[in-house]
């Protein structure tokens, strides 16, 4: 068991987190990045990336992480393949955190960038049959349902995007939307509502997921029409919920204050939580957004926001004011 300590401890390994370790390493403050159990967070498990600013051409999203990260360890991060089971910020800074590892972690301000996570429905079946033709992860286990038919649950973003990259593996894509119309971006809709393989059954809710989970798996959904209560069944061998996200705060239960979504509360337009020193960036704080850019500006505003209150910090403990590397070579 090791003891790490850093100016800067950034939990999380998505685009917040490289983007703020990259500010803070810029700014001298040696960052240490706890990758947590998805290093490079929800992009590694997409494809094309179509709307990240620099990019002309289509890249695809675990690249685009690898290159943050490795810009991140460019410039003096330190990585941890490590994931923080417990945090303690009851006696302000520096703050501890402990990993699965054993090891312990000491920053003098925190950046928590855990991300979000894809929610299931809670519906009969569902865990049963996970990994057993139900998934919540189109390019994770859409190469298994090549030549056979599935369906896609959902009418956001990530439900059309991973209908359509479906159609890579299978002729047969049906999007079942709980209504009549779609909330994903208009250009989305357009290439989903022209695709030959894909079809759209409207106002229908997932009542089950049938099948047996020792032999064959998922056989078919029991559906549920949401405008006139009718019941139907829908043929499938594979599910992909895509419903949206909850974001990643269990560790932060009763230590920062949430809202209903269990989002961490931050003061408007900035990454500052309730804890001074403790900053949120990303989808872990933003259930409106959630974009790679929006979380990697979030992360770098986390950044400059911990160099000031570390800067301020130094002020405080001696009394005088000066810069933090004055401090540091004294
Ligand atoms: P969204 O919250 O946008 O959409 C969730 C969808 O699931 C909605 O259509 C919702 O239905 C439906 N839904 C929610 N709960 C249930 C339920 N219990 N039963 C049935 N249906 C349900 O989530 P996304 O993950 O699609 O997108 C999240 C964010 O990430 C968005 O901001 C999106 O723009 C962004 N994103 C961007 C991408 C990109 O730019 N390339 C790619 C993927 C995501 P209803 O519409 O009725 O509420």
């Amino acid at each position: 068991m090791a003891t790490h300590r850093t100016k800067l401890l950034i939990i999380g390994s998505g685009p917040a987190g490289y983007s703020a370790a990259i500010y803070g390493a810029r700014a001298m403050m040696e960052p240490i990045v706890v990758q947590g159990l998805q290093p490079g967070g929800q992009l590694t498990i997409t494809t094309d990336v179509e709307n990240y600013p620099g990019f002309r051409d289509v890249v695809q999203g675990p690249w685009l992480m690898e290159e943050m990260q490795a810009q991140a360890e460019h410039v003096g991060t330190r990585m941890m393949w490590d994931t923080i089971v417990e945090v303690d910020l009851a006696g302000g800074s520096p703050f501890r955190a402990v990993g699965d590892s054993g090891d312990e972690y000491i920053g003098d301000a925190l950046v928590i960038a855990t991300g979000a996570q894809a929610k299931w429905l809670g519906a009969p079946g569902e865990q049963e049959l996970g990994g057993k033709g139900v998934s919540a992860c189109a390019t994770c286990d859409g190469f298994f349902y090549r030549g056979k038919t599935v369906a896609v649950i959902g009418g956001g973003n990530t439900a059309v995007e991973e209908a359509l990259y479906l159609t890579n593996h299978s002729d047969n894509v049906t999007l079942v939307h709980r209504r009549d119309s779609l909330r994903a971006e208009k250009i989305l809709q357009e290439r989903l509502l022209n695709h030959p393989k894909i079809s759209v059954l409207w106002n229908k809710a997932v009542e089950s997921f049938a099948g047996d989970p020792l032999a064959g798996g998922l056989t078919h959904l029991n559906l549920r029409d949401t405008v006139d209560g009718s019941a139907s069944e829908l043929k499938v061998d594979g599910a992909f919920v895509a419903i949206g996200h909850s974001p990643a705060t269990e560790l932060f239960k009763g230590k920062l204050p949430m809202d209903e979504g269990g989002y961490l509360l931050v003061e408007p337009g900035t990454p500052k939580t309730e804890v001074p020193g403790v900053f949120a960036a990303g989808d872990v704080t933003d259930h409106v957004y959630r974009q790679a850019v929006t979380a990697a500006g979030m992360g770098c505003m986390a950044a400059l926001d911990a160099e000031r209150f570390l800067a301020n910090l130094e002020i405080d403990t001696d009394g005088h004011a000066h810069a933090p590397e004055q401090v540091a070579a004294e």
